[in-house]
């Protein structure tokens, strides 16, 4: 059913469908580090988590881990989710968003997709939701908000926790405010094809302060590090804690791409438009985009068309890597035993159309004219 397609060889001739962000600075930035105490987890995390949380949480407490999936992890944690408590998820995202909550041993309620925006369908949270719903865990396929006002009146009425996997939405707006604000726990990660990245890393984002200090203490063994530092020996561990946090090194590179954070969102966002306009009269295609409420990160941008094979393979002839990316997880044999006997109508629908256009700051703004031309050519 799924096709193979290779990852291309990289010349003057060919896009890829992924590079990662490297900052300018990265050398002299590395250079610095390593001329200190500290390459791991040292004074420029604690930066990082302050700059981080000006500039894209309106101050809400940021912790930085390994990994997306750490923040993940802890997030779950966090929320008090524990073995045998049902979870909302997400079918249609990268496995990474479910697989910790294997770890707990939770129980998933996959929910389908909704066609229009690849998020999560909220009429089938809806249809999940039971006296023993624990959290609802949602993503922003793309970098297109999920409709997080419904999300919250869900969650409301029970005393559900949410948890928003932000991954691949930094920079995204809900109604002209980040969208940290609309969950309990955010998420976003560094992994090296993120808008910037650390090689690794992730960020877990507290709505209520008074989760920070334990999630200082589970990112590292569970043990308060400020107080160990103090040489004593009252500083019991009395919870199993983790290795999950972020090094100096990777801060760093953090640290120089926020200062071009705002170039890598307008470079995006000039190819994201370039697609867009040129796409958007081919009655071939839809586009999956954002409205004037969901303001898009420009992470990926999908188009969802009936000869999506014919498509991708005439694009690969010319050069041209396009993917799917992320496969409907009740396809791999780990989360099986939670779709026996269940069917998801628009997932079914969709699975085989939908395709990823390359978006990265290593392409130029030519190459998103010549694939939309390309496209347009073939799909007609
Ligand atoms: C990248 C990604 C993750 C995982 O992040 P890592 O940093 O690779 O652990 C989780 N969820 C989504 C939606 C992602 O795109």
């Amino acid at each position: 059913m799924f096709k193979d397609y290779p990852l291309i060889k990289e010349s003057k001739k060919t896009v890829t469908q992924f590079y990662p962000h490297i900052p300018k600075n990265h050398i002299r930035a590395l250079k610095k580090v390593f001329s200190t105490r500290w390459i791991g987890q040292g004074p420029l995390v604690d930066k990082l988590e302050i700059i981080f949380s000006k500039k894209f949480t309106n101050n809400l407490p940021s912790v930085a881990v390994g990994s997306g999936t750490d923040a993940l992890h802890l997030a779950y944690i966090l929320s008090g989710i524990k073995k045998g408590d049902e979870v909302i998820c997400p079918l249609f995202t990268c496995t990474a968003t479910n697989i910790p909550l294997l770890y707990i041993g939770a129980k998933i309620k996959f929910a389908d997709v909704d066609p229009k925006t690849m998020n999560i369908d909220i009429e089938s949270v809806k249809k999940l939701v039971t006296k023993k719903t624990k959290a609802i865990v949602f993503v922003n396929y793309g970098g297109l908000p999920c409709n997080l006002d419904e999300l919250n009146k869900i969650a409301k009425k029970r005393k559900i926790k949410l948890i928003q996997d932000a991954a691949q939405s930094l920079g995204a707006t809900y109604k002209k405010q980040p969208i940290t604000k609309f969950s309990d726990f955010t998420i976003f990660s560094f992994q090296a094809i993120k808008q910037i990245t650390s090689g690794d890393g992730g960020m877990l984002v507290l709505k209520d302060k008074k989760n920070l200090k334990k999630a200082r203490r589970i990112r590292w063994f569970g043990i308060d590090r400020l107080a160990k530092q103090g040489g004593t020996w009252e500083n019991d561990i009395k919870e199993i804690g983790y290795k999950y946090q972020m090094t100096d090194m990777g801060a760093s590179l953090l640290l120089e791409s926020i200062k071009e954070f705002k170039n890598i969102w307008k470079h995006r966002r000039k190819i994201f438009n370039v697609y867009k306009n040129n796409l958007k009269n081919n009655k071939r295609i839809y586009i999956v985009d954002e409205d004037g409420n969901f303001e898009h990160s420009n992470w990926l941008f999908t188009i969802i068309l009936k000869e999506k094979d014919y498509l991708q393979k005439k694009l690969r002839k010319f050069g041209v890597e396009t993917n799917q990316v992320h496969f409907r997880n009740d396809r791999y044999s780990i989360f099986k035993k939670f779709v026996k006997n269940k069917t998801f109508k628009n997932m079914n629908n969709i699975e085989n159309h939908y395709l990823v256009l390359p978006i990265h700051t290593k392409m130029k703004i030519v190459d998103a004219v010549r694939i939309s031309k390309l496209i347009n050519k073939v799909i007609n």
